[in-house]
């Protein structure tokens, strides 16, 4: 007889380990509290635009990324690799490209020489490209586990380029405003962001997960399923008692406490504010009160996003940033974000229509440089999700990987 398995939470990780134990030969099912898959990989529909659940982008390097999903099914469509900044110039803004800081970031650089990285910068994002692109990728696990901020100070980074460039960068993929997530991490995203493409799926961020549930089966997915752990083998189900041979837990438990938090606006916009499909980084996010860490527009990169004719416009405001500056609420946030777009875009930003702000707390487990981060999670008591390793796509599908192996080997299937 098959052995069975239910797997708690149908976020990445337990679609990921699902998938794998179903193709093992085991008689998976996968409990979900919510009414839909994915997690925090979500997408809601507005007014005939796609909303994800914050700025949410896909990366094709990820290695896990690359045996999990068919992103050519996804339709998956890249943003231009490297950025554009805007710094404000007596009160005026002045934009610039950063032509490619990860794969050329020679000439990347050259483009910011003369307006935030001096000659000695240029040489350190070349050294520092090859330190972390060179061999395997558990490589950029060992050495130093400091926090970024200190890996960019100890590798002879100025003020400038840290501030200007690689804070609103990295604090909008780590969402914290101190950049005190791990050197490994960052070494690990640098890595990433330098080899492959940022990516979106047609039809949203949750077209990832949805790839992943149909290839698992809708009849193996069980939604509105209020589940608690009796013990390692039985779970009430909706009141119910059910056992299995194995349980999987694809959420984390403490997720209450995890502090990361940001604010997403959405916009409908006439027109696209960019000329291209960059990603625009606020310069001045640490400096002169900034508030907004990047903004882009994801139907100029996939038109799905948008009705014919409009442009969806998401801002990423850092949580902590806003918490510094004093901001706490949803209407107070929207005026800030709105007076720093109108610097940028005076003639366009006034008549943007808000169609979402999203305050999403507890977004991302804490990764820090308290404990040392390993290159690939540590299984404990079939446990998994981001929260195991670290606070991506890949930490997820790595972990929901490692154990998947494990229940494997432990039911001797
Ligand atoms: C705003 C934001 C932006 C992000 N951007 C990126 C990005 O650009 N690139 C990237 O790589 N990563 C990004 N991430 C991180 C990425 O989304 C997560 O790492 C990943 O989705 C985590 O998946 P998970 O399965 O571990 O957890 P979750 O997605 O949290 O899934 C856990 C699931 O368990 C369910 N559950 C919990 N308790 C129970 C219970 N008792 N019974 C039944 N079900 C339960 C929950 O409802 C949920 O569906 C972002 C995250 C956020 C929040």
């Amino acid at each position: 007889m098959k052995k069975s398995v239910a797997v708690i939470g149908a976020g990445l990780a337990g679609l990921r380990c699902a998938l794998l134990l179903k193709e093992a030969g085991i008689d998976v099912h996968v409990y979900e509290r919510e009414h839909h898959v994915g997690g925090r990989m979500k997408t809601e529909k507005v007014d005939g635009f796609l909303l994800d659940y914050g700025f949410h982008v896909m990366q094709t390097a990820y290695p896990t990324s690359q045996r999990t999903f068919d992103f050519e099914k996804l339709g998956a469509q890249a943003f231009e690799p490297g950025a554009i900044i805007v710094q404000k110039k007596k009160k005026k803004a002045k934009f610039w490209r950063m032509a490619d800081p990860f794969r050329r970031p020679i000439q990347g650089a050259l483009s910011g020489m003369n307006r935030f990285a001096s000659p000695l910068d240029l040489l350190r994002v070349a050294r520092l490209r090859f330190a972390v692109t060179k061999g395997k990728t558990d490589q950029v696990f060992e050495g130093g586990n400091k926090d970024a901020l200190s890996y960019l100070k100890q590798q002879g980074f100025s003020q400038s380029i840290i501030q200007r460039f690689f804070h609103p960068l990295f604090s909008g993929i780590f969402l914290e405003d101190d950049l005190r997530t791990n050197e490994r991490m960052f070494r690990f995203v640098f890595r990433m962001m330098s080899k492959g493409n940022m990516v979106l799926p047609r039809g949203g961020i949750v077209a990832a997960p949805n790839q992943l549930a149909q290839r698992l089966g809708e009849d193996r997915i069980h939604l509105n399923s209020d589940v608690s752990i009796i013990d390692d083998i039985t779970l009430d189900i909706n009141g119910q008692t059910k056992s299995f041979d194995a349980i999987v837990r694809a959420f984390n438990a403490n997720q209450i406490n995890e502090k990361r938090h940001v604010w997403t606006l959405h916009f409908d916009a006439e027109h696209s504010p960019l000329k291209s499909r960059h990603v625009l980084l606020n310069g001045d996010v640490k400096i002169n009160d900034g508030l907004i860490a990047h903004l882009a527009v994801p139907s100029d990169v996939q038109p799905e996003y948008a009705p014919v004719g409009r442009s969806l416009v998401t801002i990423t405001v850092v949580g902590g940033r806003a918490d510094s500056l004093g901001l706490t609420e949803a209407p107070e946030i929207e005026e800030a974000v709105r007076k720093e777009a109108k610097v940028w875009f005076p003639n366009t930003s006034l008549n943007w229509r808000l169609l979402a702000i999203q305050h999403i707390e507890h977004a991302l487990p804490e990764v820090g440089s308290e404990r040392p981060l390993l290159a690939t999670p540590q299984v404990q008591d079939f446990e998994c999700g981001d929260h195991m390793l670290h606070g991506s796509v890949e930490g997820a599908l790595l972990s929901a990987e490692a154990v998947a192996n494990a229940v494997v080997v432990h039911l001797q299937v």
